[in-house]
């Protein structure tokens, strides 16, 4: 049987030593379900890339299909991508959350054949094989709107980790990362920057889902059987453990049988002193906790974060006496920051005294509240003109009044220093 050839782009923003090039579960399990399916699947994970480039490896990988995964910072990757794919006689479809929130803007790309709104394993399937017709998968002229499946997680296989292995790109960290799993997908927060906010909009409390202790237990048996000196795994759910009754049937479960310490990514408001206890005693050493910024009122109403100071600094209190190491996530140049907003973000830094702090600039998103009402005041301009791939690293414009973008440069250098000095 000959093999389908499916190349596979997940555009990522630029190295950095803060940053980490990551396993990516959806892009792990699409290229599960293509392989189950009888094509052959190559990876790559470029930050910048030129059409002559994506044309040499569209051939030596001798594709007839070019997957996309795309994120709206990463969005002007996707031309010459899609117009290597269009020279090669290749077929294009890309997914992702920029396809998602901005369909017609990545249907107009010259050379994309077609895009998947929302979640992409069965249409990514779909359209390899040919089929015209499938929720989610929308080519020009379709109705951009259309929502696409939900899948049922534990029907999904196990995701593809080998072609990461494979990709020159991809760099497996032991010590700090390792084995990246998730449990869940969805969050019941609507945060205001935040994409989630969307796909509660299309789909409602259904996008929440979670996959059955047991097939966690198998997935994490069967990534670390290929690399047992791992000295570490994490949890990539957006808020890991959600369910109590859930977290409680892992605690012994994992403790029992994987015996790893893992991270996870939580959230103030549900760090009771229960759930950090089942945290602790399943092996969790590390949980990355939302903050965001210091100021309440701006972290309330412009964010969309309803959780006090107080509320915050209890969580993490709960964890420090558990054991458990705290990484803050920290977000400057919303809307609304100022320099009195960024020494109220460094002065609870302090309270909570965090090991590590993660921190990016706010860049507005599509299907965002907040990303909407910031395009709003740049009309005319499409979601990829505003997007910006190192905003992770430095802004490429400010979206405060207050801040000019030197002075955000200025400050997301400092941060670390002014919180710990
Ligand atoms: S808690 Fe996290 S994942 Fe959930 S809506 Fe807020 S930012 Fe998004």
């Amino acid at each position: 049987m000959s093999l389908t050839r499916v190349l596979f782009y997940l555009p990522l923003p630029p190295p950095d030593r803060k940053h980490y090039v990551p396993f990516h579960r959806g892009v792990g399990q699409i290229a599960a379900v293509l392989s189950a399916a009888g094509c052959r699947v190559v990876l790559r994970m470029p930050w910048h890339l030129t059409e002559v480039q994506a044309r040499a490896e569209i051939a030596a990988a001798g594709a007839r299909f070019v997957l996309v995964s795309l994120a709206t910072p990463q969005a002007a990757l996707l031309r010459p991508i899609a117009a290597a794919a269009a020279a090669t006689g290749a077929a294009l479809l890309a997914g992702g959350p920029h396809p998602t929130f901005a369909p017609d803007e990545t249907l107009a790309v010259p050379g994309v054949t077609a895009i998947v709104r929302g979640e992409g394993e069965r249409a990514a399937a779909a359209f390899v094989a040919g089929e015209a017709d499938r929720p989610g998968l929308i080519r020009p002229g379709g109705d951009p709107a259309a929502a696409g499946e939900l899948a049922d997680l534990a029907d999904l296989p196990l995701p593809d980790r080998d072609i990461f292995h494979a990709c020159p790109d991809f760099k497996f960290e032991r010590r700090v990362i390792g084995h990246e799993f998730a449990a869940s997908r969805g969050c019941p927060y609507r945060c205001r920057y935040c994409s989630n906010a969307g796909r509660l909009g299309a789909y409602g409390a259904a996008f929440q889902r979670r996959l059955p202790v047991e097939r966690v237990i198998a997935e994490a048996a069967a990534a670390l059987a290929r690399d047992p000196d791992t000295a570490i795994v994490g949890f990539n759910d957006d808020i890991f453990a959600q369910d109590i009754d859930w977290l409680g049937e892992f605690a012994v479960r994992w403790r029992a049988t994987i015996k790893k310490p893992f991270w996870v990514n939580g959230h103030p408001a549900l760090l009771t002193q229960e759930r950090v206890r089942l945290l602790k005693r399943a092996g969790c050493a590390r949980m990355h906790v939302g903050v965001e910024a210091g100021d309440e009122a701006l972290r309330r109403t412009i964010l969309g974060r309803t959780m006090s100071n107080d509320t915050i600094v209890r969580a993490c209190e709960r964890l420090r006496r558990a054991g458990i190491r705290i990484v803050t996530f920290i977000m400057l140049g919303a809307p609304g920051e100022s320099e009195e907003t960024y020494r109220k973000t460094v002065a609870l830094l302090r309270r909570i005294r965090p090991s590590w702090v993660i921190q990016s600039f706010f860049m507005p998103l599509p299907g965002t509240p907040l990303g909407e009402e910031c395009r709003a005041q740049a009309p005319g301009k499409s979601w990829e003109a505003l997007s910006d791939h190192s905003f992770y690293l430095a802004p490429g414009r400010s979206w405060t009044p207050f801040l000019t973008t030197e002075r955000l440069k200025e400050l997301g250098a400092g941060l670390l220093k002014d919180v710990y000095s």
